[in-house]
């Protein structure tokens, strides 16, 4: 499906280096060594509910790194899908008397709306599951014609015994799996299954229930293999880097690497997988589920300008799990006016050591509040008159620009 407009992205002297990242399966930084084209895969929302700042930070961290790997020379094949169908889009659908479909169409195009405003340059495919359901179903078939998936009333099941890495993604023991399988859409406590953490791959029709035909009898997909099917199918196995939030290490992207591994018997499904920090709110992890959300589109329709929130992301590294306040947005917008203010004067300091500071420092490992503090010191360099030279002014804006996505 459509995605979004991309962004201008203002070409900068010279070149930077392919960044640094945490790698969670290796549990280390590790650099990206893309070849020409870097292949990135972004898990992206359920359209159920807006966008809060806590979809904003992920979708905002992969943003710099796709930024940082275009400077650096490469193309970016960037992925992403819509869980355009899924329980937690029917429950709020049925809870509101509304059709599933119009719902995830709404919030789909709020979403498009919040990252333009963003300014989050868009996927080169974003793919909804409803339209990858032809894709999905050959991927289960061949998981069960291979041994590794199995029936329970009609349901079919992924077995994790079936992948001899399960388990290299999280880094997981057992019981900490088993904890969050419950609390993340898994069903542990489910009898007939070979292992409590095997994951739902196809979900025989219900009465009320959406369903696709397929060779299994009709039914939907789970959620782990529609990402599969997606990635797999744009981005080949071994992409760079499989990105999501903390929350999706397990066990959506420990199962996803497995379903690949085993229906294609090669490895590695991604070569890092990244993860983004949670953001809270009153000392709790934002999520639906307990309702202290911040959104993106209600802070624009209060005026807040999306410039502003997006430096108020970036004051935050990408890994840290942080505090919403509003506080944080108070000083990014003050941030954001005295930037604003120091490009506008005539001018200033040379801004080749200011675009080899922001190169330094997004390369490791995205360092977007060490990016802010170099800016910041040119600035307020720039804002006692200091310099001469004509060009520094445009050279800091377009530096900004290209590689933290902040147009001033
Ligand atoms: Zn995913």
């Amino acid at each position: 499906m459509y995605a979004w407009p991309a962004p201008e992205l203002p070409v900068l002297p010279g070149q930077g280096a392919s960044p640094r990242v945490y790698d969670s399966a290796a549990g280390d930084l590790v650099t990206t060594a893309p070849g020409p084209v870097a292949r990135l895969y972004v898990c992206g929302i359920t359209p159920y509910d807006a966008t809060h700042m806590g979809h904003a930070a992920t979708y905002v961290a992969f943003d710099l790194l796709q930024r940082v790997w275009r400077d650096a020379g490469h193309r970016v094949h960037y992925v992403q899908n819509v869980t355009d169908v899924d329980d937690p889009l029917l429950e709020r659908a049925a809870r509101d008397g509304e059709d599933w479909t119009e719902l995830a169409v709404r919030e789909t195009t709020l979403f498009r709306e919040d990252m333009t405003a963003l300014r989050v340059l868009p996927p080169d495919h974003y793919i909804g599951v409803v339209e990858a359901i032809d894709r999905i179903v050959p991927l289960v078939v061949d998981l069960k014609e291979k041994g590794a998936a199995y029936d329970v009333d009609g349901d079919i099941y992924f077995s994790v015994a079936s992948d001899p890495r399960f388990g290299a993604v999280s880094g997981l023991s057992p019981d900490d799996m088993l904890k969050l399988s419950a609390e993340r859409g898994g069903d542990p406590e489910r009898p007939g299954k070979k292992n409590p953490l095997d994951p739902l791959l196809w979900r025989a029709a219900r009465d009320g229930e959406p369903s696709w035909p397929s060779p299994l009898g009709p039914g939907r997909p789970g959620w782990h293999i529609e990402c599969v099917a997606i990635a797999v199918d744009h981005l080949g196995m071994a992409f760079d880097v499989q990105g999501g939030g903390s929350d999706l290490v397990f066990p959506h992207h420990e199962m996803g690497a497995s379903h690949a591994q085993v229906a294609t018997g090669e490895a590695p499904y991604a070569k890092a997988y990244v993860h983004a920090g949670m953001v809270g709110l009153d000392g709790e992890k934002m999520s639906k589920s307990r309702g202290n959300l911040v959104f993106v589109s209600a802070l624009r329709r209060a005026g807040v300008e999306p410039m502003a929130m997006r430096l108020a992301l970036l004051a935050h590294h990408y890994r840290s799990d942080w505090e919403w306040t509003d506080d944080v947005l108070t000083a990014a917008q003050d941030r954001l006016d005295r930037w604003r203010a120091a490009v506008s004067r005539p001018d200033g300091p040379p801004a080749d050591a200011l675009l080899a500071a922001l190169r330094e420092r997004l390369a490791d490992d995205l360092d977007a509040p060490g990016a802010l503090a170099a800016m910041d010191a040119w600035a307020a360099t720039q804002s006692t008159g200091g310099g001469t030279d004509a060009g520094a002014p445009g050279v800091a804006s377009r530096a900004v620009d290209a590689l933290l996505g902040v147009a001033l």
